[in-house]
């Protein structure tokens, strides 16, 4: 009817138009289809024999040899799920158009497509799985239903959506039954290894006599080790530590900088974090940067700019977080791509 109703619009229009979605979907028009679909609650959904077949349904089984001669007189199958799913399932079959879906419809969606010969069902719901709502809500469990939909695209894209959180929820196994023992151990190394990636960008400051040495990417760039050192001869010289860096990028010609022992902290406190919780924003996070802006604000001359330059850094050890963990791999990764 869909198609029909497109058809007909572009005939009369003579150039394309928006798909029209009609009111009424076919399976709910008595006047459609050539058998009958009773659920377990007595509805009755009217679809058409060859439509399944295109499907590869494994509804033939439960039809008649022969069909009656009145064709107005259908043979109907008795299914023992409800309307409620049903409803669903012929939309996502036998309807173009994608609607959201809540995790439990699409399990409950997929069951069904397996259940009645139709895998291709996950591959259908692979744009509700990565939508925001699922996505972002619940990671774990769109990792776990794609792992074992064999969606591994969306899979790697749900482990990496994990990181944000800082622990799995194990509430998300409850709504699987067939959760994969390899995807989950799988996903735990994952974790695991973007953790350690993620605090070797912040590896702890080490002493090296009486200078500190920070991580190479700080102390042999400029760039980046500028936005640490305190220039200000006031106040904050003071509560600094000394730390050693390369005066020119590129050679090898060593000098010494102060930097606020609020930023060596910082850098301590953001590796801890980061082995929990391998997420690049978290650089940012006002509890670890608030002890670097704190420590400014009685000076006159740090006060005005260390908000600025304290974020400014934070995105730097953004985008560094991101990049390390951006190159760990899983094992699937291997396997699958
Ligand atoms: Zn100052």
């Amino acid at each position: 009817m869909l198609r029909i109703a497109r058809d007909y619009n572009m005939a009369i229009a003579g150039t394309p138009s928006f798909p029209v979605i009609p009111e009424v979907p076919p399976y709910k028009d008595p006047s459609a289809g050539d058998i009958i679909i009773r659920t377990s609650d007595g509805v009755d959904f009217h679809v058409s024999r060859r439509r399944l077949a295109v499907l590869n349904a494994r509804l033939d089984g439960s039809l008649p040899s022969t069909f009656p001669s009145d064709p107005k007189s259908k043979p109907s199958i008795s299914v023992s799920e409800t309307s409620a799913v049903w409803e669903k399932f012929l939309r996502v079959c036998l309807v173009d158009e994608e609607l959201s879906y809540a995790l439990d419809d699409i399990s409950s969606l997929v069951e069904t497509g397996l259940k009645y010969g139709i895998p291709a069902i996950a591959t259908r719901m692979r744009y509700a799985l990565v939508g925001p709502t699922a996505l972002e809500k619940e990671p774990f469990r769109v990792f776990l239903m794609a792992s074992a939909y064999g969606l591994r695209d969306v899979a790697l894209v749900a482990a990496r959506r994990t990181l944000r959180l800082e622990a799995i929820d194990h509430e998300a196994f409850g709504a699987l039954k067939d959760v994969s023992g390899l995807d989950y151990l799988e996903l735990l190394k994952y974790r695991s290894q973007c953790g350690e990636a993620a605090r070797a960008v912040v590896s702890p400051p080490q002493q090296r006599g009486n200078a500190f040495k920070l991580p190479g990417w700080i102390a042999e760039h400029p760039e980046h080790w500028s936005l640490l050192a305190v220039t200000c001869t006031a106040r904050c010289a003071s509560d600094t530590r000394t730390v050693s860096v390369t005066e020119v990028e590129g050679q090898p010609t060593t000098t010494y900088v102060c930097v606020r022992k609020s930023w060596i902290a910082y850098l301590d406190a953001l590796g801890k974090t980061l082995e929990r919780r391998p997420w690049g924003p978290g650089a940012s996070d006002p509890e670890l940067l608030e002890p670097v802006i704190v420590s400014a604000v009685n000076c006159q001359t740090c006060a005005k700019s260390m908000f600025r330059s304290a974020m400014g850094f934070a995105k730097v050890v953004e985008a560094r977080v991101e990049q390390a963990v951006g190159e760990v791999r899983m094992l699937t990764d291997v396997r699958t791509l």
